[in-house]
């Protein structure tokens, strides 16, 4: 049986490739929550919301999370918003994967050293 109808239609997210796993070089791929790794086995994955916390509000494009899966931090620094100070600021955003841990994607920011 054929169910090949069935399967495009239900295509609600495209799966699309956005780069290579840093980890396992398998496809990272576009899904309903945020970016992952196609290898079952690879838990290199980023949520759409993923830095919220940290005041970057906005939905993770995937420009950007391919600047964080390939180097880690995003090229950019991008606007973000303290609810603590209620005050914009700008800061890059870092990835690092550590594969023995319970929650291996780590992120966070980084704020570039101001020239004295
Ligand atoms: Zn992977």
């Amino acid at each position: 049986m054929k169910d090949e109808t069935k399967n495009s239609n239900s295509k609600k997210y495209d799966n699309n490739i956005i780069c290579k796993c840093p980890i396992c070089e398998s496809n990272i791929l576009t899904g309903e929550y945020g970016y992952y790794c196609s290898n079952k086995e690879c838990k290199v994955s980023l949520r759409y919301h993923a830095y919220k916390y940290a005041g970057y509000d906005k939905k993770l494009s995937a420009s950007l999370a391919k600047e964080l899966f390939t180097s880690g931090e995003s090229k950019n620094e991008v606007k973000c918003h303290s609810t603590k100070t209620d005050k914009d600021f700008s800061a890059i955003l870092t990835w690092t994967y550590s594969k023995d841990e319970q929650y291996p994607n780590k992120t966070g920011l980084k704020f570039k050293n101001k020239e004295k």
